[in-house]
């Protein structure tokens, strides 16, 4: 399958609602399994966002225990107070 990535792709919407995204985004945005994204409607067109887990405490994006929403830097100081 060629994809365009300037103008999209077309796909099939199936009979319980889902489409594939094609290997060519996923690998392009870093999508696999598990992967959390944020749908969002905005005057008539559909975007998918890749969720990008930020600390609640300082903001970062990198190092986040995912369950707790904060990075190992904010872990140890919570730990140590
Ligand atoms: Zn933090």
């Amino acid at each position: 399958m060629v994809i365009n990535m300037l103008y999209g792709t077309v796909k099939t919407v199936d009979e319980a609602g889902r489409i594939v995204l094609p290997k060519e985004y996923r690998n392009k945005m870093n999508i696999s399994s598990g992967t959390k994204v944020i749908l969002c409607e905005n005057d008539g067109k559909l975007t998918i966002e890749v969720l990008t887990p930020k600390c609640k405490l300082c903001g970062t994006a990198e190092n986040v225990n995912e369950e707790l929403s904060l990075c190992e830097e904010c872990i140890k100081k919570v730990k140590e107070y």
